[in-house]
C-alpha cells in the first residue's frame, strides 16, 4: 500500500472490531479505483464514543462506518442527520466536510438495493422480517416506505411490537407484530412473499441453526438472510432446495459498503470487488 502525504482517512467504529470485514473492503476499493483513501478499523469503548467524534474533527477523518454498539449513540455528536437516519433512529455512516458532520443509515439502502439487484420489488408484496433488533429497525423502515405490507416477529414480542407502532404511526398503515413461534410462522407464511431474516439465528458459530423449519419453505417465496457469516447459512440452503429464490447478507454487507464508498470519494464504488474481497474471506460463493 502507497501512503502519501495527502492520504484520507476512512475508517469504522465499534466494539467489537476485529471481525469486521469493511476494512478489506473499502482498501481493495480505494486502491482499485486510484484513490489515496485508506481505512482503518478503530475499536472505541462505549464512554469514549463523543471523544472518538471530536478526533475526527480534529485528525479532518473524511469519513466512517459506525457498528455495534454505537449506531445510536453516535447521533447526538454530529452536526446533522440524513432524514433517513434520523426517521430510522440509527447511524452507520458518517461524512465530514471540514468539521461539520452528517450522519447516514446506508444499511436501510443497502438492503433494499440487495433486493432491487437481485430482482426484487418489495412494493405492494407480504413481507415477513424476524427479528426486531438495530438491522430489523433499519430493514423495517425501508420495507415500510417502499410499500411492503409487513408483519414482524420477533422472540421478545414487546420489542417488536415496539418497531410495529412506530412504523403504523409514520406510514398511517398497520404493521402486525407477534411473536416468533411455530404457529405463527405456519400462519403468516401461507400469504408471504417475502422473508427476511434480522435475527442473528444461523450465524457461526451456531450455523446449524435456523429460524424457520425447512418444511414451511416453499418456491414461491423468496428468502433473505442478513446473516453473512457463513455467506450460506442454513435457512438459505434450506430455501434453495425447496426452490426459493434467495438473497445473502453478504448483498446487503457489500451495498450498504458501496453506498458508503461514494459518500465519502464522489465515485462510483466498485461492486464487484469489494463482493470479491467479502466473499474471498468468508470462504465461499454467494447464494
Ligand atoms: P441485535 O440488535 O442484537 O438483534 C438481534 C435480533 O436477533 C433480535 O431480534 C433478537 O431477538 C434475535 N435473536 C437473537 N438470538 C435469537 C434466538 N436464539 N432466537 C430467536 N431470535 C433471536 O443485532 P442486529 O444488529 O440487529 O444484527 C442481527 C444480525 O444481522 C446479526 O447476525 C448481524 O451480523 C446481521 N447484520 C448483517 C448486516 C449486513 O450488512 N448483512 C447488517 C447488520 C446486521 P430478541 O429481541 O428476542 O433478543
Amino acid at each position: 500500500m502507497n501512503i502519501s502525504g495527502k492520504v484520507k482517512i476512512c475508517g469504522i467504529i465499534g466494539d467489537p472490531v476485529e471481525h469486521s470485514m469493511s476494512p478489506a473492503m473499502h482498501n481493495a476499493a480505494f486502491e482499485k479505483m486510484g484513490l489515496d483513501f485508506v481505512y482503518v478499523p478503530f475499536r472505541v469503548k462505549r464512554e469514549d464514543v463523543g471523544k472518538a467524534i471530536d478526533g475526527v474533527r480534529a485528525l479532518n477523518i473524511r469519513g466512517l462506518n459506525v457498528t455495534i454498539p454505537h449506531k445510536v449513540a453516535v447521533m447526538p455528536f454530529l452536526n446533522e442527520l440524513d432524514p433517513l437516519a434520523e426517521k430510522i433512529g440509527a447511524v452507520n455512516t458518517i461524512v465530514n466536510d471540514n468539521g461539520f458532520l452528517k450522519g447516514y443509515n446506508t444499511d436501510a439502502a443497502g438492503f433494499l438495493q440487495a433486493l432491487l439487484d437481485k430482482g426484487v420489488e418489495p412494493k405492494g408484496k407480504n413481507v415477513l422480517l424476524l427479528g426486531a433488533g438495530g438491522a430489523s429497525r433499519a430493514i423495517s423502515f425501508v420495507l415500510a416506505e417502499r410499500g411492503a405490507n409487513l408483519v414482524l416477529l420477533n422472540r421478545t414480542l414487546q420489542k417488536a411490537k415496539e418497531s410495529a407502532d412506530r412504523l403504523t404511526e409514520a406510514f398511517g398503515r398497520e404493521v402486525r407484530a407477534l411473536e416468533l413461534s411455530h404457529w405463527n410462522l405456519v400462519a403468516e407464511l401461507r400469504h408471504a412473499d417475502i422473508l427476511v431474516n434480522a435475527t442473528s439465528v444461523g450465524m457461526s458459530p451456531q450455523q446449524d441453526e435456523t429460524p424457520v423449519p425447512p418444511s414451511l419453505l416453499t418456491a414461491s417465496l423468496t428468502v433473505c438472510d442478513i446473516v453473512y457469516n457463513p455467506i450460506k447459512t442454513r435457512l438459505l440452503k434450506e430455501a434453495e432446495a425447496a426452490g426459493a429464490k434467495t438473497v445473502d447478507g453478504v448483498d446487503m454487507l457489500v451495498w450498504q459498503g458501496a453506498m458508503a464508498f461514494e459518500k465519502w470519494t464522489g465515485v462510483k464504488a466498485p461492486v464487484e470487488v469489494m463482493r470479491g474481497v467479502v466473499t474471498g474471506r468468508l470462504g465461499g460463493s454467494p447464494a
